[in-house]
């Protein structure tokens, strides 16, 4: 492989559902070495093959998707949330809370934030300490490719991954380019959401076959939606989005926006608390300025003509938000 970024004309990619690829007749194919070995470049894969770079490795990122970042694309609408000012280890939900306190201590938001300036990429403060670019998602991808080619790192793309096996010194690994023998494997496939852009759950199927203990996986960051007898009393409200709204589960709030779907409830605050949201779990909503935590608002006085729970709620909203 002598091109950093490179397109594998071996072993043809079946479509992104396959996750764990078994490539046959790659016996004339060569055999390549390198330190490092990084499955996926997203994210997670490219920020860990910098730094490696950084620190001498030799470092081979390969992907089966045609582009690297393909969810940073489409993150933040297109520009891009990459970074939060308020960013802390509390932030991070975890069996293993202190695992945040160290990385967090070693990189953090203003690490990323100086990375993005010396790229001379625009950003604003959009609101609780959020960061997006002012132009395009695509900056932060550009950037980190480039930063990648800096550091030495080579780039394998439309590249097939097959059998991972065990050696001595490592693991040796097929893929549709040939095999790949290195000392450390870092597996950053991501997770199974939005599997046309590339997601599998091949870390998962790896995992296991390692014998690794698997925390569940479980959607996160995800609208929620209404049992069918509350959803006959919410349907009206389809469309309608409260600005300021305060959503509880046990002793976690989130103060953001709360918006009614035809399904259910969606929005910043919906989408913060659904991490923690189990089946069978209550969530309190207020859509009052002021959060009342015994349930969903106080009684109003005003007319029923008028909005019943604050003047920034709809009058529709505060009707059929009205337990019965
Ligand atoms: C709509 C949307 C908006 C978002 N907005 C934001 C935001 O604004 N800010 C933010 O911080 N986060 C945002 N996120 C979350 C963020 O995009 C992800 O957390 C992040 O991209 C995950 O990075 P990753 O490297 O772990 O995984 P991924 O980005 O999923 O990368 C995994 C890579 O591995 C490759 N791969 C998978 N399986 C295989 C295989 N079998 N063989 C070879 N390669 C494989 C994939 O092609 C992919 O390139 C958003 C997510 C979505 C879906």
């Amino acid at each position: 492989m002598a091109g950093w970024r490179e397109r594998s004309t071996g072993g043809a990619l079946r479509g992104y559902r396959s996750t764990m690829t078994h490539l046959s007749g790659s016996g004339r194919k060569a055999t390549t070495a390198c330190d490092v070995l990084v499955l996926g470049a997203g994210a997670a894969g490219m920020m860990c093959a910098i730094e490696a770079g950084r620190r001498g490795r030799s470092v081979l990122v390969v992907d089966h998707a045609d582009a690297p970042g393909e969810k940073i694309r489409i993150s933040g609408g297109g520009r891009c949330n990459f970074t939060n000012l308020g960013a802390s280890p509390k932030n991070f939900l975890s069996q293993n809370p202190r695992f945040a306190i160290s990385a967090l201590s070693r990189y953090t938001q203003h690490d990323f934030i100086a990375m993005v300036d010396r790229h001379r990429i625009a950003w604003h403060e959009k609101t609780l300490g959020q960061l997006f670019c002012d132009g395009s998602a695509k900056q932060i991808i550009a950037m980190l490719t480039d930063e990648m080619e800096r550091a030495g790192v080579r780039l394998a793309l439309g590249t097939a991954v097959g059998d991972i096996a065990k050696t001595e010194g490592g693991f040796a690994v097929r893929l549709s380019s040939g095999e790949v023998r290195c000392s450390s494997l870092v597996i950053a496939t991501g997770g199974k959401s939005i599997p046309k852009m590339g997601a599998t759950g091949f870390a998962y199927e790896v995992a296991e076959r390692f014998g690794l203990a698997i925390v569940p996986p479980r959607p996160a960051l995800v609208p929620l939606t209404f049992a069918p007898d509350m959803l006959a009393r919410m349907t009206p409200l389809a469309g309608i989005a409260v600005e300021e709204a305060v959503v509880g589960h046990g002793r976690t709030r989130f103060r953001e926006a709360v918006l009614f779907t035809h399904r259910g409830l969606s929005g910043p605050a919906i989408l913060q608390i659904s991490s923690y949201w189990r089946e069978g779990d209550e969530i309190v909503v207020s859509l009052a300025r002021r959060f009342c935590p015994g349930g969903w608002h106080r009684p109003s006085r005003r007319p029923r003509t008028s909005p019943a729970i604050s003047p920034t709620v709809p009058t529709r909203c505060s009707r059929a938000s009205t337990p019965p």
